[in-house]
């Protein structure tokens, strides 16, 4: 479904990326771009605007961390921004203190309520409740018998009027639907509603009807998501008309563009409880905002990469090492600290693999030694501490102890330390050419 979107939104972050710092003008670009992208997947304008005027604001900010680099913070702020218009939270169903809890499931005809029924008994099943559906759909011939068809296939019992009674009446079946729950202690009833091709009066007066009788603990707004921006005047035409306390997304597995998705939430303030994929009862599942986000960033090993960098990053200890390696002071005591902050971030070759492009360098990652880094962890710890503060210190004898007390040729122990000697040289004078 968001195939476009997500090519789109990975090509723009993607350029950013090897900028050491990002101007207001690199900002304003990448944010024109994701707003075109945002309104070709039929994404509503006024959400667009909010988004990219919070991405805006926060890129431009001084929310400035020092364990990412600017196409890191971008990439971020941009995510955590989508599971915000998704709706942060994952939101549960909510639960009848006293049962039988009463969901209520309203939307246009076609947007799949009566599918919707079915997974959604299955998948309460599989919950440990004794779900049962109601069929209030009377106005669409067979909407009844497929409603009892879904029941059975998910193995649920199916309240409906009894045959030959004319058209009947829907508030009538709904209140009965729950008398007949409570005495066979169903603790879920799930009651499908009729649906018209387009919004009118008459249906949300029949809907709001059946609300009252029944008065549900959630009434889910089943929308298909292939609409487009309709989506948007629909969510809000049965938001004033009957009201609804959650949105459920079905036909994800579509190809349209996926605007509706990352519309609704923010249009009609209800969140988005669950997402159907498929015509398979299993085709549902919980919709988590988080998730659906890293999907359509289509970067979600790029995001758990930013997220170790958070955890594992010390700005003090960072800001002082940075601060005694322009000065020429860094102690191999200070890198034997950088060391164990990278590595505390799990292995190199995984880290490496994280990074977006890394397809490509399959060879180099495998190449990267795990052993090696444990080898120089070791030798910097066969050091006393005044050997690490000032390696100086480490002459001949030494190094031969330092050899022997980590197990190590004495050979590995002068690299080391003549590399250390190096590095540091070449970062004092870097620090006095440009100046930092
Ligand atoms: P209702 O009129 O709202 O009860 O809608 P239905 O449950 O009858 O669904 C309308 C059509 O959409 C049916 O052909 C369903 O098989 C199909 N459908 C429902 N949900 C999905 C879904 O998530 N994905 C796909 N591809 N089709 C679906």
């Amino acid at each position: 479904m968001f195939d476009t979107l997500s090519d789109r939104l990975t090509s723009v972050l993607q350029n950013l990326r090897g900028k050491g710092k990002l101007s207001d003008a690199d900002i304003d670009a990448t944010a024109r771009e994701i707003r075109i992208a945002l309104l070709e997947a039929d994404v509503a304008l006024p959400v667009v605007r909010a988004f990219i005027g919070r991405v805006k604001e926060r890129a431009k900010g001084a929310e400035v961390s020092a364990a990412l680099n600017p196409a890191q913070q971008v990439i971020k702020i941009v995510n955590e921004e989508l599971v915000a218009i998704l709706g942060g939270e994952t939101r549960r169903l909510n639960l009848a203190k006293n049962p039988p809890t009463v969901i209520m499931l309203a939307g246009l005809q076609g947007a799949g309520k009566t599918t919707l029924a079915g997974k959604l008994a299955m998948w309460l099943k599989k919950q440990g409740h004794a779900p049962m559906l109601v069929a209030c759909d009377l106005q669409r011939p067979n909407a009844v018998t497929q409603l009892q068809i879904v029941g059975e296939r998910a193995g649920v019992v199916t309240f409906a009027p009894e045959p030959g009674n004319g058209v009947g009446d829907p508030v009538d079946v709904a209140r009965r639907g729950i008398e007949e729950a409570r005495r066979a202690q169903h603790d879920v009833v799930v009651v499908d509603t009729a649906g018209r091709l387009g919004v009118d009066e008459e249906l949300m007066k029949q809907a709001a009807d059946i609300r009252d009788a029944v008065r549900p603990e959630e009434t889910l707004f089943v929308v298909d998501a292939m609409i487009g921006q309709d989506a948007v005047t629909t969510a809000e035409a049965f938001r004033d008309g009957v009201g609804f306390t959650g949105v459920v997304l079905t036909k994800l597995d579509g190809d349209a563009r996926g605007g509706a998705a990352l519309s609704v939430r923010e249009v009609t303030g209800q969140p988005i409880l669950f997402a159907s994929n498929g015509e398979k009862l299993e085709d549902f599942d919980v919709f988590h905002p988080d998730r659906m986000a890293s999907r359509i960033l289509g970067m979600g090993d790029m995001l758990s990469l930013i997220e170790q960098a958070e955890q594992a990053f010390d700005q003090d200890q960072a800001e002082q090492a940075a601060q005694k390696l322009t000065s020429g002071q860094l102690t191999l005591e200070d890198f034997l600290e950088q060391m164990l902050a990278v590595r505390k971030m799990g292995p190199i070759g995984n880290l490496l693999g994280m990074l977006p492009g890394a397809g490509q360098m399959k060879d180099q990652i495998a190449a990267v030694d795990d052993k090696q880094l444990d080898r120089l962890q070791a030798i910097i710890r066969g050091m006393t501490p005044a050997e690490r503060a000032d390696p100086k210190l480490i002459n001949g004898s030494r190094r031969l102890r330092i050899a022997n007390g980590s197990g190590v040729a004495v050979r590995e122990v002068n690299d080391l330390v003549n590399r250390f000697f190096e590095a540091r040289k070449m970062m004092s004078q870097m620090a006095g050419r440009f100046g930092f």
